[in-house]
């Protein structure tokens, strides 16, 4: 079968999926219609997709609503280049007999890693310390404001609860790095199997007691209608006041205006975000001005072969679809059942 895939993202510069295909054995027409990756209008990603038969997208950022998806009546494969898809309504494209994939596992490793990076950078005040030594501090021992300021909130990670939101893959993996740490674990989520909460030697609680009992808070949920604000200001009264909250997950599962006053009313110690809401945080946001709250500018999922793999997976579903063979990465098992009706095939 010969058919036609768009690439709506650009990312086809940087590697040659022609070549892939021609390797496979696939006949693929690839068309490169670059939109902006973001604030792309919704007519310019249906005009951008036109009459192809699977679309290379990031539904991070480029937006895949029911309207759009209603409107691309040849589209069978949307393949979204990231491990979060929040801008794809899943359920409307599984309706309408579209398969949506991500790339679940690109760098499960590398946010686990960046998580435990910041629980120490609050935990040990790692930038703080840092920008205070560039600011000329610590010219003579005795420092009044390392001494006064920043040694007292100094902790040891051993015998601190970590609290876990979303034990899915990135959440599991940072279980063996805590625990290495001397941790002990507590996670909340409603959507898996309690056994999967004993296999990881993690104790299951709700989120109110996840909120009261950890020290520190590391998110790992996707961004749905759900998860949209799950911490308010609400939420953040009821964590310690010497608790610190890491986010490599999506901004937007905190209300930073809530993040904001906890954080200068002392309603928790320390916030380090990877992610903000919006992205690139604007220039003028109190929340920079502040030493209790570090930022990453959403590079925990990057490293050289996580990135390889990001742009080598899209190539490998279209020639997967191309074969007839369902993507590894498919979000929603369900479409496989509403394709077939559609389609007719696989
Ligand atoms: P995953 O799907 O394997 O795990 C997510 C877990 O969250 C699931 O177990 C799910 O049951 C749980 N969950 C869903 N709603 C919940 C709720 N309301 N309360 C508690 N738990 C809930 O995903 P993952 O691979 O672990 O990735 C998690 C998120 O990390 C992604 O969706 C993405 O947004 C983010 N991410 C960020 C970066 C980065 O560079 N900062 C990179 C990769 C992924």
């Amino acid at each position: 079968m010969s058919f036609k895939a768009v690439d709506i993202l650009g990312i086809s510069m940087l590697i040659d999926y022609e070549e892939m295909f021609k390797q496979a054995g696939v006949e693929v027409e690839l068309v490169a219609n670059p939109c902006p990756v973001k604030g792309a209008t919704e007519d310019e990603i249906i005009a951008a997709v036109g009459d192809a038969d699977a679309v290379i997208t990031q539904t991070t950022f480029q937006k895949f609503p029911r309207r759009v998806l209603a409107s691309l009546s040849n589209v069978k494969l949307i393949m979204s280049m990231a491990v979060g898809y929040d801008y794809l309504d899943v359920d409307a494209a599984t309706e309408l007999g579209i398969l949506t994939a991500n790339v679940p596992d690109a760098s499960t490793r590398e946010v686990a890693d960046h998580a435990m990076g910041l629980i120490l950078a609050c935990t040990r005040r790692i930038v703080h310390l840092n920008e205070v030594v560039k600011r000329g501090g610590w010219r003579e021992m005795g420092d009044p404001y390392i001494l006064g300021e920043i040694w007292p909130k100094l902790s040891v990670l051993e015998g601190q609860t970590l609290g876990i939101i979303g034990l899915g893959r990135i959440g599991r993996a940072l279980v063996p790095r805590a625990k290495g740490f001397g941790l002990r674990i507590v996670a909340n989520d409603p959507y898996i199997e309690p056994g999967i909460f004993r296999e990881f030697g993690v104790e299951q609680v709700n989120l109110d007691q996840v909120l009261a009992q950890s020290d520190i808070i590391s998110l790992h949920v996707p961004l749905t209608s759900e998860t949209k604000r799950l911490l308010g200001l609400e939420q953040l009264k009821k964590m310690k006041p010497t608790a610190c909250l890491i986010n490599t997950a999506r901004g937007a599962v905190v209300d930073h205006d809530a993040l904001y006053t906890a954080l200068t009313e002392g309603h928790i110690a320390m916030a380090a975000f990877d992610v903000t809401e919006p992205e690139p945080i604007p220039a003028d946001s109190p929340l920079l001005k502040l030493d209790n709250y570090i930022c990453t500018a959403h590079s925990a999922g990057l490293s050289p072969p996580a990135f390889a793999e990001l742009q080598r997976r899209p190539g490998m579903e279209i020639i997967r679809f191309a074969k007839g063979e369902w993507p590894v990465g498919l979000i929603d098992e369900r479409a496989k059942e509403t394709y077939r009706k559609k389609w007719g095939q696989s």
